[in-house]
């Protein structure tokens, strides 16, 4: 049985030259908004949205809490769900005011950031791990559609389960002794990394089996 750090390396290996929107030293307030909008759409969607939002200067808590709903709804629009996504977005904003700011809620510590943010309109598991990992820098590990998708078909973790808390604790488990007690740029890194090759390699359909180097280790992969 291959180990998470196994999968890991050859996932570095196949996939460290990419580049990835969230890793290592994007925007925190970019990425917030990023994580949020991202929601049910496709982030060429969620980019354009972001280069409307980022051409009305409106890339700071303060900015985009002075703007009406009508003005937001029509800059993030590109990303889908406008509406809602504007609700959403405003409830992160009322959340950072009334934390004193959106540097001061980032830089609260962890345990205590993410049931604020799980108490807040529009944001589940994945996204309120999404912030902690990659806007605050703080440690949490994002599990997507992608992570069960790719571990599923390796035969790692608990494959016959979509709980978001399950395969969470196996990697949290799993990766206990993979780092020198500050797991923060592993768990970025890794999550980054499952991103890139559930993209570019495990598609949905048609995976790039003989591409890949976990191929050897993988009931999933087609023979020859
Ligand atoms: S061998 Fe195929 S199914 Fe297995 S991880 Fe690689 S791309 Fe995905």
């Amino acid at each position: 049985m291959q180990t998470l750090i196994d999968v890991y390396r050859q996932l570095d290996v196949m996939h460290a030259w990419r580049g990835w929107h969230w890793w290592p030293d994007a925007d925190p307030f970019e990425v917030t908004v990023g994580c949020i909008l991202v929601q049910n759409t496709a982030w060429t969607n969620v980019e354009h949205a972001l280069q409307r939002l980022r051409a009305a200067n409106a890339f700071s808590a303060a900015v985009m809490d002075t703007l009406s709903d009508n003005e937001l709804e029509e800059l993030v629009r590109p990303s889908g769900q406008y509406r809602q996504k504007t609700r959403k977005l405003r409830a992160f904003l009322d959340l950072a005011r009334k934390r004193g700011g959106f540097e001061s809620l980032l830089a609260t510590p962890a345990n205590e950031l993410r049931p604020l943010l799980l108490g807040t309109f529009g944001i589940g598991p994945e996204t309120a791990d999404a912030i902690i990992c990659y806007a605050a820098r703080q440690p949490a590990f994002v599990i997507d559609a992608y992570t069960m998708r790719i571990f599923g078909r390796l035969g790692i973790g608990p494959v016959k389960s979509s709980d978001y808390h399950e395969w969470q604790r196996f990697f949290l488990e799993g990766l206990g002794d993979a780092h020198d007690g500050d797991p923060r740029d592993l768990f970025a890194r890794y999550h980054a990394l499952v991103v890139l090759h559930a993209k570019h390699f495990c598609r949905k359909r048609a995976p790039r089996c003989g591409d890949c180097s976990l191929a050897a280790w993988c009931p999933f992969a087609e023979p020859g």
